[in-house]
């Protein structure tokens, strides 16, 4: 067995409270409640979570930004704690928040990064890097002339910049438009497909359910499902057949075994149903039974955001 990419143990986050603070305020915030999950090597890792999960404190944790109370974090193989720098050199990082020195071309700010991580100049990649998040052309223009797709851009070519086996987005996609998803869901893959492990956190169901090959839900600081995705949404036990029948309805069909029936137009029905209790075949049955001739039929898996409501008992 290949070892994971990142091993989180036990991983614990009180924030110090401000100074002043009284009652339940006065121990300071519990941001991170005992989280333990691995990031097996080559995957796509979703991390979802809704607004204050915790998501972000983790990711900061990675990235040296934030110490930890408690538990023990592994980068590739290696304790953040006993080898910080070649932990670091092990994972780049993109964080939610954009920050750039507005006087920098995008090419000085990859080099710039590049002299940080002392690779030398003749090594460098910034052109290709450039080239792969479509910015070849600003090269040199000042970063505060891009738009904010671009600058998101700029951001995981920076986290690149060291060439790390693990590339770590913190929201990527908050706050981006349907065309700049599409290209991070395009880099994300192809950066994956040339075996970079990818974890990144969201709060939208969908984009963890298409991009991730597996997701940990985490809930006011604790892990509450880690799963292949497929597994997941398959945690949802409800699934909806939706019939046409072949006359109009007097009234919406009912019977015990349902768990839910609701008439969508004259001669429309959606049932759902239990899946662990029967099957899309006997809900046809029981609806033939009482009459009725069904003219067409489609069925709907649970998704994610059912699943996520059941765990988590809200919505996203
Ligand atoms: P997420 O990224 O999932 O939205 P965060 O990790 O940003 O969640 O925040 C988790 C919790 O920790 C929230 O309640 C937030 O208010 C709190 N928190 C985050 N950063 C700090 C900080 N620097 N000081 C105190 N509390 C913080
Ligand atoms: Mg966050």
């Amino acid at each position: 067995m290949t070892p994971p990419a990142i091993r989180i143990e036990n991983l614990v986050k009180r924030y110090a409270a401000p100074k002043g603070a009284k009652g339940e305020d006065a121990a300071g915030k519990l941001a991170l409640d005992g989280v333990s999950f691995d990031v097996p090597e080559g995957s796509i890792f979703g991390l979802l979570g809704p607004n204050g999960a915790g998501k972000s404190t983790l990711i900061n944790i990675l990235a040296g930004l934030v110490n930890k109370t408690d538990g023990q974090v592994d980068i590739w193989g290696f304790d953040i704690d006993r080898h910080r720098r070649n932990a670091s050199r092990s994972i780049g990082i993109v964080p939610q928040e954009i920050v750039f020195d507005p006087f920098f071309t995008p090419f000085e700010v990859l080099e710039n990064q590049g002299g940080f991580y002392g690779i030398p100049v003749r090594e460098r990649r910034s052109e290709e890097l450039l080239a792969a998040v479509r910015l070849s052309d600003k090269r040199n223009a000042y970063a505060r002339t891009l738009s904010g797709g671009m600058k998101r851009r700029l951001m995981v070519a920076k986290a690149m910049v060291h060439s790390p086996p693990i590339l770590v987005l913190d929201e990527p996609t908050a706050g981006v438009d349907v065309e700049l998803r599409r290209q991070l869901w395009e880099m994300v893959t192809a950066l994956n497909r040339e075996g970079v492990t990818v974890v990144l956190t969201t709060h939208y169901l969908e984009e963890a359910e298409q991009l991730c090959d597996r997701i940990a839900i985490i809930n006011h600081g604790q892990l509450i499902a880690n799963k292949p995705t497929r597994e997941l949404v398959n945690m949802a036990r409800e699934k909806i057949v939706a019939v046409t029948v072949a006359a109009d309805l007097a009234a919406a069909p009912a019977h015990e075994a349902f768990a839910k029936v609701e008439q969508t137009g004259p001669r429309g029905v959606e049932v759902t149903y239990d899946k662990d209790r029967m099957s899309a075949g006997q809900v046809l049955a029981i609806l033939q039974e009482q009459g009725l001739t069904i003219e067409d039929v489609t069925t709907r898996e649970a998704d994610l955001e059912d699943v996520f409501v059941q765990l988590t008992g809200s919505g996203a």
